[in-house]
């Protein structure tokens, strides 16, 4: 029984700093692009009038987050995992941080390719509604596509010699990350985020919401690179908006007669 209560207590806290976080991203984002109207992507479409059921729908997609997290850093604290934690220390932290960021990455982008297969495709189309996403649009995600990206969040604890704090710091990246990503807003057009560095901005996955069939990544480029699945303009307008300083016209975004 106190290990029950143990659990609960281990995912109540998560949930709680996850909520916060996703609160005060989004807040944070939204008063920094209504500073910036010139930095939208999609100017013609406003992302804000789902923002209700979207924040509704991350409440839940949240809690299913903090279940895989907590129900993993929880076993490994039994010792029900292959592998103690490397002792926490100023190699081992960053170390196995790159090491879940990497493998988070290759997790996230094949089962997002799994989403899009017309099987899984009802799972993930709620998060699609958003053509046009805000920052509330990350976690606005159903169970089953949740339990399948961030399915990562339960297994790594059981297979790697991970630091607690490695993974928590992973999922904060994520989160916050994945909020910029999501916000509609370019900020982060530059040289180190197009051909050949690995590196993203916002315009990746908003291409991904807009147009559908490409870049399926999470924090890299790698993926779709190695698979044909980037957007065949994204580097062009990256390149771009770094040469203008101003965010392209839409239309120029678009890719005619690409086939699933
Ligand atoms: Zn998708
Ligand atoms: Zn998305």
């Amino acid at each position: 029984m106190d290990m029950v209560l143990d659990y609960l207590i281990t995912f109540a806290v998560i949930y709680a700093v996850m909520l916060t976080v996703y609160f005060a991203t989004g807040l944070t984002m939204t008063v920094i692009n209504k500073r910036h109207p010139d930095r939208r992507i999609q100017k013609d479409r406003d992302g804000m009038k789902r923002v209700r059921g979207e924040i509704i729908a991350s409440l839940s997609a949240l809690a299913t987050s903090s279940v895989l997290l907590s129900a993993g850093y929880f076993a490994q604290v039994q010792g029900w995992t292959l592998f103690a934690p490397l002792p926490l220390s100023w190699w081992s932290f960053p170390l196995m941080f790159v090491v879940c960021l990497v493998l988070f990455d290759a997790w996230f982008y094949w089962g997002h390719r799994l989403l899009h297969l017309p099987a899984f495709y009802k799972w993930h189309v709620p998060h699609h509604r958003s053509i046009a996403p805000t920052a509330w649009s990350n976690d606005s995600s159903t169970t089953v596509d949740t339990l399948i990206e961030h399915g990562f969040y339960l297994l790594v604890w059981f297979v790697l010699p991970v630091p607690a704090l490695s993974v928590f710091a992973l999922r904060l990246f994520d989160q916050i990350s994945g909020m910029v990503g999501h916000s509609g807003f370019e900020y982060f057009a530059s040289k180190s985020s197009r051909w050949p560095s690995p590196m993203i901005c916002t315009t990746f996955h908003d291409l991904h919401h807009s147009q559908f069939h490409y870049n399926y990544g999470n924090f890299f480029s790698f993926w779709d690179r190695v698979c044909g699945t980037v957007h065949p303009k994204y580097d062009h307008l990256v390149k771009a908006m770094e040469e203008t300083g101003q965010v392209p016209d839409f239309e120029e975004t678009k890719v005619a007669n690409k086939a699933a």
